[in-house]
Protein backbone atom coordinates (compact mmCIF):
# COMPACT_ATOMS: atom_id res chain seq x y z
CA UNK A 1 0.00 0.00 0.00
CA UNK A 2 2.76 2.37 0.94
CA UNK A 3 4.02 1.87 -2.37
CA UNK A 4 1.19 3.59 -4.10
CA UNK A 5 2.27 6.78 -5.33
CA UNK A 6 -0.16 10.03 -3.44
CA UNK A 7 -2.46 11.72 -5.09
CA UNK A 8 -0.14 14.89 -5.16
CA UNK A 9 2.61 12.58 -7.17
CA UNK A 10 0.20 11.51 -9.45
CA UNK A 11 -1.41 14.59 -10.23
CA UNK A 12 1.63 16.27 -11.15
CA UNK A 13 2.86 13.39 -12.69
CA UNK A 14 -0.53 13.54 -15.09
CA UNK A 15 0.43 17.07 -15.58
CA UNK A 16 4.26 16.63 -16.49
CA UNK A 17 2.43 13.96 -19.22
CA UNK A 18 -0.38 15.92 -20.50
CA UNK A 19 -3.03 14.02 -19.92
CA UNK A 20 -5.28 17.17 -18.90
CA UNK A 21 -4.80 18.79 -21.96
CA UNK A 22 -4.90 16.18 -24.18
CA UNK A 23 -8.52 15.03 -22.97
CA UNK A 24 -9.67 18.94 -22.11
CA UNK A 25 -10.17 17.62 -18.70
CA UNK A 26 -11.37 19.97 -15.78
CA UNK A 27 -8.73 19.31 -12.67
CA UNK A 28 -11.59 18.17 -11.08
CA UNK A 29 -12.12 15.63 -13.72
CA UNK A 30 -8.61 14.71 -14.06
CA UNK A 31 -8.48 14.13 -9.92
CA UNK A 32 -12.03 11.95 -10.37
CA UNK A 33 -9.74 9.80 -12.81
CA UNK A 34 -6.95 9.55 -10.91
CA UNK A 35 -8.39 8.56 -7.93
CA UNK A 36 -10.70 5.85 -9.36
CA UNK A 37 -7.18 4.39 -10.42
CA UNK A 38 -5.60 4.73 -7.10
CA UNK A 39 -8.55 2.83 -5.79
CA UNK A 40 -8.59 0.17 -8.14
CA UNK A 41 -4.77 -0.25 -7.58
CA UNK A 42 -5.59 -0.24 -3.67
CA UNK A 43 -8.01 -3.13 -4.81
CA UNK A 44 -6.03 -4.63 -6.58
CA UNK A 45 -3.10 -4.99 -3.65
CA UNK A 46 -5.45 -5.93 -1.04
CA UNK A 47 -6.53 -9.09 -3.00
CA UNK A 48 -2.72 -9.97 -3.37
CA UNK A 49 -2.29 -9.33 -7.40
CA UNK A 50 1.24 -8.14 -8.45
CA UNK A 51 0.21 -4.39 -9.44
CA UNK A 52 2.85 -2.19 -11.52
CA UNK A 53 2.72 0.52 -9.41
CA UNK A 54 5.37 3.34 -11.11
CA UNK A 55 3.41 6.52 -12.05
CA UNK A 56 3.99 5.62 -15.86
CA UNK A 57 1.75 2.74 -15.18
CA UNK A 58 -0.85 4.46 -13.52
CA UNK A 59 -0.75 7.29 -15.99
CA UNK A 60 -0.73 4.66 -18.91
CA UNK A 61 -4.07 3.84 -16.96
CA UNK A 62 -5.75 6.84 -16.59
CA UNK A 63 -5.17 7.26 -20.55
CA UNK A 64 -7.22 4.14 -20.74
CA UNK A 65 -9.96 5.35 -18.15
CA UNK A 66 -10.41 8.71 -20.13
CA UNK A 67 -10.25 6.77 -23.44
CA UNK A 68 -13.30 4.11 -22.65
CA UNK A 69 -15.20 7.10 -21.11
CA UNK A 70 -14.86 9.18 -23.90
CA UNK A 71 -15.94 6.21 -26.44
CA UNK A 72 -19.51 5.98 -27.63
CA UNK A 73 -21.51 3.11 -26.03
CA UNK A 74 -24.18 2.78 -28.73
CA UNK A 75 -22.38 1.71 -31.35
CA UNK A 76 -22.84 0.00 -35.22
CA UNK A 77 -22.71 -3.63 -34.82
CA UNK A 78 -22.63 -6.41 -37.66
CA UNK A 79 -25.82 -8.88 -36.88
CA UNK A 80 -24.38 -12.09 -38.46
CA UNK A 81 -27.79 -13.57 -36.44
CA UNK A 82 -30.18 -13.72 -39.73
CA UNK A 83 -32.74 -12.50 -37.46
CA UNK A 84 -34.20 -9.20 -40.00
CA UNK A 85 -35.83 -7.23 -36.99
CA UNK A 86 -33.73 -7.56 -33.65
CA UNK A 87 -35.16 -5.22 -30.70
CA UNK A 88 -32.04 -5.42 -28.86
CA UNK A 89 -30.38 -4.98 -32.25
CA UNK A 90 -32.26 -1.60 -33.01
CA UNK A 91 -34.88 -2.82 -35.09
CA UNK A 92 -35.14 -1.82 -38.71
CA UNK A 93 -31.60 -0.17 -40.22
CA UNK A 94 -32.77 3.03 -41.83
CA UNK A 95 -32.35 3.34 -46.06
CA UNK A 96 -30.51 5.57 -47.97
CA UNK A 97 -33.54 8.51 -48.20
CA UNK A 98 -34.50 8.41 -44.37
CA UNK A 99 -30.58 8.98 -43.47
CA UNK A 100 -30.71 11.98 -46.17
CA UNK A 101 -33.80 13.11 -44.22
CA UNK A 102 -32.20 13.32 -40.88
CA UNK A 103 -29.22 14.90 -42.23
CA UNK A 104 -30.77 17.67 -44.13
CA UNK A 105 -33.00 18.44 -40.91
CA UNK A 106 -30.51 17.92 -37.97
CA UNK A 107 -27.75 20.12 -38.36
CA UNK A 108 -29.61 23.42 -38.84
CA UNK A 109 -33.45 24.77 -38.17
CA UNK A 110 -36.35 23.28 -39.82
CA UNK A 111 -39.79 23.88 -40.66
CA UNK A 112 -41.11 21.07 -38.25
CA UNK A 113 -43.97 23.07 -37.15
CA UNK A 114 -43.94 26.13 -39.09
CA UNK A 115 -46.27 26.55 -42.20
CA UNK A 116 -44.19 28.40 -45.02
CA UNK A 117 -46.66 29.81 -46.80
CA UNK A 118 -48.51 31.73 -44.25
CA UNK A 119 -45.65 32.05 -41.88
CA UNK A 120 -47.92 30.43 -38.91
CA UNK A 121 -48.38 27.69 -37.08
CA UNK A 122 -47.82 24.53 -38.58
CA UNK A 123 -48.05 20.70 -37.92
CA UNK A 124 -45.32 17.81 -37.54
CA UNK A 125 -48.27 15.85 -38.70
CA UNK A 126 -48.52 17.86 -41.91
CA UNK A 127 -44.91 15.78 -43.52
CA UNK A 128 -46.35 12.34 -43.26
CA UNK A 129 -50.00 12.02 -42.42
CA UNK A 130 -50.72 12.59 -45.96
CA UNK A 131 -48.08 10.46 -47.51
CA UNK A 132 -49.25 7.55 -44.78
CA UNK A 133 -52.72 7.84 -45.47
CA UNK A 134 -52.24 7.93 -49.00
CA UNK A 135 -49.85 4.96 -48.91
CA UNK A 136 -52.01 1.90 -46.79
CA UNK A 137 -55.23 4.06 -48.58
CA UNK A 138 -56.56 5.26 -45.58
CA UNK A 139 -58.74 8.37 -45.03
CA UNK A 140 -55.92 9.64 -42.40
CA UNK A 141 -53.23 9.07 -40.11
CA UNK A 142 -51.12 9.68 -37.37
CA UNK A 143 -47.70 8.78 -35.85
CA UNK A 144 -47.01 8.66 -32.47
CA UNK A 145 -43.22 7.87 -30.64
CA UNK A 146 -44.03 4.17 -30.69
CA UNK A 147 -46.77 1.40 -31.29
CA UNK A 148 -47.59 1.03 -27.46
CA UNK A 149 -47.80 4.79 -27.22
CA UNK A 150 -50.05 4.50 -30.41
CA UNK A 151 -52.60 1.78 -28.72
CA UNK A 152 -52.48 3.88 -25.28
CA UNK A 153 -53.51 6.89 -27.49
CA UNK A 154 -56.38 5.18 -29.25
CA UNK A 155 -58.07 3.22 -25.67
CA UNK A 156 -57.46 6.58 -23.88
CA UNK A 157 -59.21 8.80 -26.32
CA UNK A 158 -61.31 7.11 -28.04
CA UNK A 159 -62.49 4.17 -25.55
CA UNK A 160 -62.09 5.00 -21.99
CA UNK A 161 -63.78 4.91 -19.50
CA UNK A 162 -65.93 2.54 -21.06
CA UNK A 163 -65.65 -1.49 -22.15
CA UNK A 164 -62.87 -2.53 -24.51
CA UNK A 165 -63.23 -6.31 -25.25
CA UNK A 166 -60.85 -8.39 -26.32
CA UNK A 167 -60.31 -12.13 -27.13
CA UNK A 168 -58.55 -14.36 -24.41
CA UNK A 169 -56.84 -15.45 -27.69
CA UNK A 170 -55.02 -12.06 -27.87
CA UNK A 171 -53.98 -11.02 -24.49
CA UNK A 172 -50.81 -10.64 -26.14
CA UNK A 173 -47.32 -10.19 -24.37
CA UNK A 174 -44.65 -8.46 -26.56
CA UNK A 175 -41.77 -8.30 -24.48
CA UNK A 176 -40.30 -5.45 -22.52
CA UNK A 177 -43.36 -4.12 -20.40
CA UNK A 178 -45.70 -4.25 -23.23
CA UNK A 179 -49.13 -6.32 -22.05
CA UNK A 180 -52.64 -5.63 -23.49
CA UNK A 181 -54.50 -6.13 -20.37
CA UNK A 182 -51.73 -3.31 -18.89
CA UNK A 183 -51.91 -0.78 -21.42
CA UNK A 184 -55.98 -0.94 -21.56
CA UNK A 185 -55.87 -0.32 -17.66
CA UNK A 186 -53.14 2.75 -18.27
CA UNK A 187 -55.54 4.07 -20.75
CA UNK A 188 -58.49 4.29 -18.66
CA UNK A 189 -60.94 1.73 -20.47
CA UNK A 190 -62.21 -1.17 -19.18
CA UNK A 191 -60.80 -4.59 -20.51
CA UNK A 192 -63.71 -7.32 -20.94
CA UNK A 193 -62.44 -10.55 -22.02
CA UNK A 194 -64.27 -13.10 -24.30
CA UNK A 195 -64.00 -16.73 -25.24
CA UNK A 196 -61.23 -18.77 -24.31
CA UNK A 197 -57.65 -19.37 -25.28
CA UNK A 198 -58.78 -21.01 -28.00
CA UNK A 199 -61.91 -20.18 -29.48
CA UNK A 200 -63.72 -17.18 -29.52
CA UNK A 201 -66.65 -17.02 -31.21
CA UNK A 202 -68.53 -13.95 -32.86
CA UNK A 203 -71.55 -14.77 -30.44
CA UNK A 204 -68.84 -14.14 -27.61
CA UNK A 205 -68.07 -10.83 -28.73
CA UNK A 206 -71.90 -9.96 -29.28
CA UNK A 207 -73.14 -11.26 -26.03
CA UNK A 208 -70.28 -8.58 -24.31
CA UNK A 209 -71.71 -5.76 -25.82
CA UNK A 210 -73.47 -3.40 -23.06
CA UNK A 211 -74.27 0.32 -23.36
CA UNK A 212 -70.44 0.76 -21.95
CA UNK A 213 -68.72 -1.11 -24.82
CA UNK A 214 -67.18 1.82 -26.44
CA UNK A 215 -64.42 -0.37 -28.96
CA UNK A 216 -63.64 -3.65 -29.92
CA UNK A 217 -59.75 -4.19 -30.42
CA UNK A 218 -57.95 -6.91 -32.17
CA UNK A 219 -54.31 -7.53 -31.26
CA UNK A 220 -52.10 -9.51 -33.40
CA UNK A 221 -50.55 -12.27 -31.76
CA UNK A 222 -47.10 -11.17 -33.21
CA UNK A 223 -45.10 -13.95 -31.33
CA UNK A 224 -46.93 -16.89 -30.51
CA UNK A 225 -49.23 -19.00 -32.16
CA UNK A 226 -52.14 -20.88 -31.16
CA UNK A 227 -52.65 -24.17 -33.10
CA UNK A 228 -55.15 -27.18 -33.27
CA UNK A 229 -58.26 -26.92 -32.12
CA UNK A 230 -58.81 -22.65 -32.43
CA UNK A 231 -61.11 -20.27 -33.56
CA UNK A 232 -61.49 -16.43 -34.10
CA UNK A 233 -64.00 -14.66 -35.93
CA UNK A 234 -62.78 -13.17 -39.53
CA UNK A 235 -62.08 -9.78 -39.74
CA UNK A 236 -64.85 -9.02 -41.77
CA UNK A 237 -67.41 -10.68 -39.13
CA UNK A 238 -66.34 -8.48 -36.95
CA UNK A 239 -66.33 -5.76 -38.81
CA UNK A 240 -69.65 -6.09 -39.76
CA UNK A 241 -70.35 -6.41 -36.17
CA UNK A 242 -69.10 -3.26 -34.58
CA UNK A 243 -70.98 -1.48 -37.64
CA UNK A 244 -74.29 -3.00 -36.70
CA UNK A 245 -73.72 -2.07 -33.26
CA UNK A 246 -72.20 1.14 -34.24
CA UNK A 247 -69.22 0.22 -31.81
CA UNK A 248 -65.48 1.08 -33.27
CA UNK A 249 -63.02 -1.74 -34.45
CA UNK A 250 -59.26 -1.12 -33.33
CA UNK A 251 -56.66 -3.60 -34.80
CA UNK A 252 -53.25 -3.71 -33.36
CA UNK A 253 -51.39 -5.78 -35.71
CA UNK A 254 -47.87 -5.35 -34.66
CA UNK A 255 -45.58 -5.33 -37.67
CA UNK A 256 -47.80 -3.66 -40.59
CA UNK A 257 -47.33 -5.07 -44.09
CA UNK A 258 -47.23 -2.51 -46.35
CA UNK A 259 -46.17 -4.35 -49.78
CA UNK A 260 -46.48 -7.97 -50.36
CA UNK A 261 -43.89 -9.61 -49.26
CA UNK A 262 -42.71 -12.73 -51.19
CA UNK A 263 -40.66 -14.08 -48.79
CA UNK A 264 -43.49 -14.61 -46.35
CA UNK A 265 -45.52 -15.74 -48.55
CA UNK A 266 -48.82 -13.94 -48.49
CA UNK A 267 -49.39 -15.56 -44.93
CA UNK A 268 -50.23 -11.85 -43.39
CA UNK A 269 -52.56 -8.72 -44.88
CA UNK A 270 -51.49 -5.89 -45.58
CA UNK A 271 -52.67 -3.09 -43.72
CA UNK A 272 -54.70 -1.84 -47.06
CA UNK A 273 -56.58 -5.28 -46.78
CA UNK A 274 -57.32 -4.81 -43.35
CA UNK A 275 -58.56 -1.35 -43.72
CA UNK A 276 -60.68 -2.42 -46.46
CA UNK A 277 -62.31 -5.39 -44.25
CA UNK A 278 -63.79 -2.68 -42.48
CA UNK A 279 -61.49 -2.25 -39.50
CA UNK A 280 -61.66 1.70 -38.38
CA UNK A 281 -57.96 2.04 -36.89
CA UNK A 282 -55.40 0.23 -37.84
CA UNK A 283 -51.68 0.58 -35.53
CA UNK A 284 -48.56 -0.42 -36.01
CA UNK A 285 -44.71 -0.11 -35.57
CA UNK A 286 -42.42 2.00 -38.01
CA UNK A 287 -39.46 0.34 -37.33
CA UNK A 288 -40.90 -3.33 -37.51
CA UNK A 289 -41.69 -4.17 -41.42
CA UNK A 290 -42.27 -0.51 -42.70
CA UNK A 291 -38.70 -0.20 -42.49
CA UNK A 292 -38.35 2.94 -40.56
CA UNK A 293 -37.72 4.49 -37.64
CA UNK A 294 -39.42 3.95 -34.13
CA UNK A 295 -42.58 5.25 -34.53
CA UNK A 296 -46.40 4.06 -33.78
CA UNK A 297 -48.47 4.63 -36.73
CA UNK A 298 -51.83 4.86 -36.97
CA UNK A 299 -54.67 4.45 -40.13
CA UNK A 300 -57.92 5.03 -40.79
CA UNK A 301 -61.21 7.15 -39.99
CA UNK A 302 -60.68 10.90 -40.27
CA UNK A 303 -63.12 11.77 -37.22
CA UNK A 304 -61.09 9.43 -35.08
CA UNK A 305 -57.95 10.26 -36.24
CA UNK A 306 -58.64 14.19 -35.71
CA UNK A 307 -60.04 13.35 -32.32
CA UNK A 308 -56.48 11.47 -31.58
CA UNK A 309 -54.72 14.72 -32.49
CA UNK A 310 -56.78 16.87 -30.46
CA UNK A 311 -55.93 14.56 -27.47
CA UNK A 312 -53.70 15.75 -24.64
CA UNK A 313 -51.44 13.09 -24.44
CA UNK A 314 -50.39 13.62 -28.01
CA UNK A 315 -48.14 16.41 -26.59
CA UNK A 316 -46.55 13.20 -24.56
CA UNK A 317 -46.52 11.16 -26.78
CA UNK A 318 -45.48 12.95 -30.65
CA UNK A 319 -42.45 12.18 -32.72
CA UNK A 320 -39.34 14.43 -32.73
CA UNK A 321 -38.18 15.92 -35.51
CA UNK A 322 -35.52 12.96 -35.88
CA UNK A 323 -38.14 10.50 -36.28
CA UNK A 324 -40.33 12.68 -38.64
CA UNK A 325 -37.34 13.20 -40.68
CA UNK A 326 -36.35 9.20 -40.89
CA UNK A 327 -40.11 8.96 -41.24
CA UNK A 328 -40.73 10.98 -44.29
CA UNK A 329 -37.42 9.88 -45.91
CA UNK A 330 -38.58 6.10 -45.44
CA UNK A 331 -42.57 7.04 -46.79
CA UNK A 332 -40.51 8.82 -49.75
CA UNK A 333 -39.24 5.61 -50.72
CA UNK A 334 -42.15 3.99 -51.20
CA UNK A 335 -43.94 6.68 -52.84
CA UNK A 336 -40.95 6.57 -55.35
CA UNK A 337 -41.29 2.93 -55.89
CA UNK A 338 -37.21 2.17 -54.51
CA UNK A 339 -38.69 0.39 -51.23
CA UNK A 340 -37.91 -2.65 -51.63
CA UNK A 341 -33.86 -2.10 -53.08
CA UNK A 342 -33.68 1.59 -49.97
CA UNK A 343 -35.13 0.29 -47.18
CA UNK A 344 -32.83 -2.36 -45.92
CA UNK A 345 -35.64 -4.42 -44.65
CA UNK A 346 -37.44 -5.39 -47.76
CA UNK A 347 -34.05 -5.59 -49.28
CA UNK A 348 -32.91 -7.86 -46.66
CA UNK A 349 -36.57 -9.99 -47.61
CA UNK A 350 -36.28 -9.76 -50.98
CA UNK A 351 -32.44 -11.67 -51.13
CA UNK A 352 -33.38 -15.42 -52.71
CA UNK A 353 -31.54 -18.13 -52.04
CA UNK A 354 -29.07 -18.19 -54.79
CA UNK A 355 -27.69 -14.89 -53.84
CA UNK A 356 -27.48 -15.84 -50.27
CA UNK A 357 -25.84 -19.47 -51.01
CA UNK A 358 -22.93 -17.56 -53.26
CA UNK A 359 -22.41 -14.31 -49.87
CA UNK A 360 -21.22 -17.52 -47.88
CA UNK A 361 -19.79 -18.96 -50.66
CA UNK A 362 -17.68 -15.99 -51.09
CA UNK A 363 -16.85 -15.87 -47.27
CA UNK A 364 -15.97 -19.46 -46.81
CA UNK A 365 -13.78 -19.59 -49.36
CA UNK A 366 -12.10 -15.84 -48.04
CA UNK A 367 -11.48 -17.76 -44.61
CA UNK A 368 -10.19 -21.03 -46.07
CA UNK A 369 -7.34 -19.25 -48.02
CA UNK A 370 -6.54 -17.06 -44.57
CA UNK A 371 -7.09 -18.80 -41.79
CA UNK A 372 -5.17 -21.92 -40.52
CA UNK A 373 -6.67 -25.38 -41.19
CA UNK A 374 -7.66 -26.91 -37.92
CA UNK A 375 -10.71 -23.81 -38.11
CA UNK A 376 -13.35 -25.12 -40.54
CA UNK A 377 -15.47 -23.44 -42.25
CA UNK A 378 -18.57 -25.12 -44.15
CA UNK A 379 -21.07 -23.47 -45.92
CA UNK A 380 -24.70 -24.77 -45.05
CA UNK A 381 -28.72 -23.47 -45.29
CA UNK A 382 -29.94 -21.95 -42.45
CA UNK A 383 -33.50 -21.09 -41.34
CA UNK A 384 -34.09 -17.27 -40.78
CA UNK A 385 -37.02 -15.30 -38.85
CA UNK A 386 -38.14 -11.85 -39.14
CA UNK A 387 -38.30 -11.64 -35.38
CA UNK A 388 -39.20 -8.26 -33.37
CA UNK A 389 -42.55 -9.82 -33.07
CA UNK A 390 -43.35 -10.06 -36.64
CA UNK A 391 -44.69 -13.09 -38.79
CA UNK A 392 -43.88 -15.65 -36.13
CA UNK A 393 -44.33 -18.47 -38.50
CA UNK A 394 -42.50 -17.40 -41.15
CA UNK A 395 -39.44 -19.35 -41.80
CA UNK A 396 -36.80 -17.90 -44.12
CA UNK A 397 -34.87 -19.79 -45.88
CA UNK A 398 -31.30 -18.96 -45.42
CA UNK A 399 -27.50 -19.59 -46.14
CA UNK A 400 -24.31 -19.32 -44.39
CA UNK A 401 -21.13 -20.24 -42.50
CA UNK A 402 -20.36 -22.48 -40.12
CA UNK A 403 -16.92 -22.41 -38.11
CA UNK A 404 -15.90 -25.00 -36.10
CA UNK A 405 -12.82 -24.88 -34.05
CA UNK A 406 -11.96 -29.00 -33.13
CA UNK A 407 -10.47 -28.68 -29.36
CA UNK A 408 -11.97 -24.81 -29.36
CA UNK A 409 -14.64 -23.47 -27.62
CA UNK A 410 -17.39 -22.07 -29.74
CA UNK A 411 -18.76 -19.45 -26.57
CA UNK A 412 -15.30 -18.37 -26.48
CA UNK A 413 -15.16 -17.25 -30.15
CA UNK A 414 -18.74 -16.24 -29.69
CA UNK A 415 -17.63 -13.86 -26.83
CA UNK A 416 -14.88 -12.61 -28.41
CA UNK A 417 -16.99 -11.21 -31.65
CA UNK A 418 -19.64 -9.72 -29.58
CA UNK A 419 -16.72 -7.06 -27.68
CA UNK A 420 -14.73 -6.29 -30.83
CA UNK A 421 -15.08 -2.58 -31.07
CA UNK A 422 -17.76 -3.16 -33.53
CA UNK A 423 -19.25 -5.97 -31.98
CA UNK A 424 -20.10 -9.02 -34.32
CA UNK A 425 -23.26 -10.89 -32.88
CA UNK A 426 -23.44 -14.87 -34.34
CA UNK A 427 -25.20 -17.75 -33.31
CA UNK A 428 -23.67 -21.13 -31.48
CA UNK A 429 -25.54 -23.58 -32.06
CA UNK A 430 -24.28 -27.63 -31.61
CA UNK A 431 -21.00 -26.44 -30.73
CA UNK A 432 -20.58 -24.47 -34.07
CA UNK A 433 -20.45 -21.00 -34.53
CA UNK A 434 -22.90 -19.63 -37.36
CA UNK A 435 -23.14 -16.38 -39.61
CA UNK A 436 -26.28 -16.02 -41.49
CA UNK A 437 -25.86 -14.12 -44.94
CA UNK A 438 -29.28 -12.17 -44.50
CA UNK A 439 -28.73 -9.48 -42.70
CA UNK A 440 -25.07 -8.36 -43.44
CA UNK A 441 -24.81 -5.09 -45.15
CA UNK A 442 -22.18 -5.09 -48.01
CA UNK A 443 -18.29 -4.72 -47.02
CA UNK A 444 -20.05 -6.62 -43.65
CA UNK A 445 -18.83 -10.26 -44.45
CA UNK A 446 -15.22 -9.11 -45.01
CA UNK A 447 -15.01 -7.52 -41.68
CA UNK A 448 -16.25 -11.14 -40.35
CA UNK A 449 -13.46 -12.93 -42.10
CA UNK A 450 -10.87 -10.37 -40.30
CA UNK A 451 -12.38 -10.62 -36.92
CA UNK A 452 -11.81 -14.48 -37.63
CA UNK A 453 -8.06 -13.48 -38.24
CA UNK A 454 -7.52 -11.83 -35.74
CA UNK A 455 -9.19 -14.44 -32.69
CA UNK A 456 -6.55 -17.00 -34.83
CA UNK A 457 -3.98 -14.83 -34.26
CA UNK A 458 -3.95 -13.78 -30.70
CA UNK A 459 -7.65 -13.40 -29.56
CA UNK A 460 -8.18 -17.00 -29.37
CA UNK A 461 -5.80 -16.38 -26.55
CA UNK A 462 -7.31 -13.68 -24.71
C1 LIG B 1 -44.32 -4.92 -31.52
C2 LIG B 1 -45.72 -4.83 -31.10
C3 LIG B 1 -46.14 -3.80 -30.24
C4 LIG B 1 -45.19 -2.79 -29.67
O1 LIG B 1 -44.74 -1.93 -30.64
P1 LIG B 1 -43.58 -0.86 -30.28
O2 LIG B 1 -43.44 -0.08 -31.55
O3 LIG B 1 -42.39 -1.65 -29.91
O4 LIG B 1 -44.08 -0.04 -29.16
C5 LIG B 1 -47.46 -3.74 -29.89
N1 LIG B 1 -48.35 -4.66 -30.34
C6 LIG B 1 -47.97 -5.66 -31.16
C7 LIG B 1 -49.01 -6.65 -31.61
C8 LIG B 1 -46.65 -5.78 -31.57
O5 LIG B 1 -46.27 -6.77 -32.38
Amino acid sequence: MKNIPSMTALIAAAQAAGVQEEYRLSSQRLTDYLRDTVNSCRAAVLTGQRVDLSPAALITDVRRRIQRRQESRLRRVINATGILLHTNLGRAPLGLLARQRVQAVAAGYCNLEYDTDTGGRGSRMSHIGERLARLVGAEAALAVNNNAAAVLLVLAALAAPGEVIVSRGEQVEIGGMFRIPDVIRQSGAQLVEVGTTNRTHLADYRDAITANTTAILKVHTSNYRISGFTKQPTRTELAELAKEKNIPLFEDVGSGLVLPVAAVGGTEPTVAEILAAGVDLVLFSGDKLLGGPQAGIIVGTGHHIQRLAKHPLMRALRLDKLSVAALEGTLLSYERGSAPQDVPILHFLGRGEGELRQMAEELACAMRQELPEDLWCTVLSLQGEVGGGALPEARLESWGVSVDLPGGSPEHLVRYLRRRSVPIVARCKEGKVLFDMRTLFPGEAAEIGAALRDYCQGGMAE
